[in-house]
């Protein structure tokens, strides 16, 4: 089955409205016109309007790093997802380890986040992963399942192809140790194997996994080359022009 790479960017709570803007711009001129590679950028809220305009009319498209559930209301400091529409948002990182650990959010939180951006046209990319001491305690394979389960109730046969999923070690993500390509890819396949067994084999072939964890132009041909990679979540690498270059050229070096 031949997906799709994706290479998104997750600018975490990096770069203002200006020099996120300038930054798109600069990618949008290197690798405007590419189709090989689906690109994301995930700028903070903040930087969306400046992000959005400078890649509009290229390929390259807009994420959110988070949204809330709900429609509108009481919640201070939030963001909904037909506010990030208005915005000409396509995508939106849900369950990021970060959210997980510093902001509380569990699994049923994020399922109703996925309903909803679901709802509302976005494409979620739903973030699973161990901790280090989750790894160590033999359990990586069973916190990821009750991960995607969780994350996942719900959603339908139509709905699970939109969705992107990121499996991101904790234990990799800002440390520079990486998942080996064997440590990734059998998470991967597991994670494949849990999808065909919730919606069979046909609709699991098509879902995008990315991963995520210090991903950078040096260790992505290795992990990119595995079967059910199809992409990666960049952090670090994202921030800086050529590093977030280079990743695209390595996915569609091996999308080819
Ligand atoms: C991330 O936070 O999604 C991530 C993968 O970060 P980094 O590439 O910096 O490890």
């Amino acid at each position: 089955m031949n997906r799709k790479k994706i290479i998104a960017g997750n600018w975490k709570m990096n770069k203002t409205a200006l020099e996120g803007g300038t930054l798109a711009q600069e990618i949008a001129a290197a690798v405007g016109k590419e189709t090989v590679v689906e690109v994301v950028l995930c700028p903070p809220f903040t930087a969306l309007e400046s992000v959005g305009r400078a890649i509009d009319g290229t390929a390259i498209r807009l994420g959110a790093q988070n949204m809330h559930p709900e429609r509108n209301g009481a919640f201070t400091g939030e963001v909904s997802a037909e506010m990030l529409r208005a915005l000409f948002t396509t995508h939106v990182i849900l369950g990021h380890s970060e959210r997980r650990m510093y902001f509380g959010e569990n699994d049923a939180f994020i399922n109703r986040k996925v309903l909803a951006a679901l709802a509302n046209q976005l494409r979620p990319i739903l973030c699973v992963g161990e901790t280090l001491t989750e790894r160590e305690a033999g359990s990586t394979l069973a916190v990821v399942q009750r991960q995607i389960e969780g994350g996942l109730q719900g959603v339908t046969k139509e709905q699970i192809t939109t969705i992107i999923i990121a499996y991101e070690p904790v234990w990799a993500i800002g440390t520079g140790k990486v998942a080996t390509a064997a440590q990734a890819q059998e998470v991967h396949a597991f994670i494949r194997n849990l999808i065909t067994k919730l919606y069979g084999q046909a609709l699991a072939q098509k879902v995008r996994i990315l991963y995520g964890g210090s991903m950078k132009p040096s260790n992505a041909p290795e992990l990119l080359a595995q079967p059910d990679i199809d992409g990666g979540l960049i952090g670090g690498a994202s921030l800086e022009e050529r590093s977030f270059l280079d990743l695209i050229t390595a996915a569609a070096a091996v999308n080819q």
